[in-house]
């Protein structure tokens, strides 16, 4: 086929546009305005939680501010997501903090709370957990929040890739003490790069907000008491973001149709597509297959795809595996780690909801003769 089928890219409309020039016609260009202030208020409203949002330049500038207000001191255990994307736990060592990592559940491929409850044993002293949705599928968090109330840790939810998700009826991203979610251009609605920081206690955000505006002090001077950053987000960009807001369930929609239509695709293929429990309602950012053992090499197929212009990409590596964490503990519940287990066997499929059925099928198809 002809056209390129992406993994995941931009879908605009039509209001973002009217936002944008509503920053235009005020002359309201630089950080800071009503885009923002709006975009804060509806995205609040729209996870229906009892949350002050803070929008801010990029999802991992919102974690970073999220590991501030966690406390994280130079030292720190802070135990994390480990099937994930790096972003989620490389503030932590902005911070000064230590990674280690715990294993994902088969059922949901995020952290295992049996595999947590064994590392708060070992790290009875960890103080903050950092815990991620993978591909928009949401974790057990019934059993992670329980354990976190019985070790008294904060929780740092990173709903960037699982806005529009729910768990037992409630929103990822509702869940922590802090929470975000991302607007990068990958991502289930975008500003062309963004993030939200979501928190519980207005006393959070205002210090968020502070320290994500170089931290001044209310003097007429430039008085400091703390290091401060630049992490806003512009007034033009949040523009685009209120504007894609009104769209995000029709996004979720049509994420959840390409999951289905894989799955209906794969029927009596040896793969499963990314688990989820009952009662849970995953966005689909990322549909992906799991190749039965032994039946087939992801990379192989992936270059077949490749061939035909079809873009597709392993599993986040765990974090575990990466050199650049090499020496940080990892928690598994059993014996197997099954992050490596589905890292070896996964792959991400095309989930761009511009794909016409007709560039769907011809997917399917190709994956059908991998496995002919
Ligand atoms: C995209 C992503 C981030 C980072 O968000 P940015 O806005 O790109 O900084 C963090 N965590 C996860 C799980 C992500 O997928």
């Amino acid at each position: 086929m002809k056209k390129r089928i992406p993994l995941s890219t931009p879908t605009m409309h039509t209001e973002e546009l009217g936002f944008v020039h509503e920053a235009f016609d005020k002359n309201w260009i630089a950080p800071l305005g009503f885009n923002c202030d709006n975009f804060e208020t509806e995205l609040c409203a729209y996870l229906g939680g009892d949350l002050h949002g803070l929008s801010l330049c990029s999802g991992t500038a919102a974690l970073h501010l999220a590991m501030k207000l966690a406390g994280i001191q130079r030292g720190d255990i802070v135990l994390c997501s480990d099937m994930t994307f790096a972003a989620t736990v490389n503030p932590v060592s902005y911070e000064g903090g230590v990674q280690v990592f715990i294993d994902s559940d088969p059922e949901t491929w995020n952290m295992d709370p049996v595999a947590l409850e064994r590392a708060f044993e070992k790290y009875p002293q960890a103080k903050v957990v950092v815990l991620a949705h993978l591909y928009g599928t949401p974790a057990k968090m019934d059993e992670i929040l329980d354990i976190c109330r019985r070790h008294g840790a904060v929780l740092i939810e990173d709903a960037a890739e699982a806005l529009s998700t729910t768990y037992h009826g409630q929103p990822c991203g509702t869940f922590g003490e802090y929470n975000i979610v991302s607007f990068n251009g990958n991502k289930i609605i975008t500003t062309s790069g963004g993030g939200m920081l979501l928190t519980k206690r207005k006393e959070d955000r205002d210090l968020a907000f502070k320290l994500a505006t170089q931290a001044r002090e209310p003097a007429p001077w430039y008085q400091h008491e703390l290091i401060g950053y630049n992490y806003r987000m512009s007034n033009v960009v949040a523009g685009i973001g209120r504007g894609q807001l009104l769209h995000l369930e029709e996004h979720r929609e049509a994420k959840t149709a390409i999951f289905r239509r894989y799955q209906e695709g794969f029927r009596d293929l040896p793969v499963t597509m990314n688990p989820y429990e009952a009662d849970t309602r995953p966005n689909f950012w990322l549909s992906c297959l799991l190749i039965d053992e032994g039946k087939g090499d992801p990379m192989e197929l992936m270059d077949l795809l490749a061939k035909n212009n079809i873009e597709a990409r392993p599993i986040w590596k765990p974090m575990h595996m990466q050199p650049v964490f090499a020496g940080h503990d990892f928690i598994t519940a059993g014996e197997r780690a099954v992050n490596e287990d589905i890292f070896r066997r996964g792959l991400c499929l095309p989930s761009d909801i511009k794909m016409t059925v007709e560039e769907q099928t011809y997917v399917i198809d190709l994956i059908r003769s991998f496995f002919q």
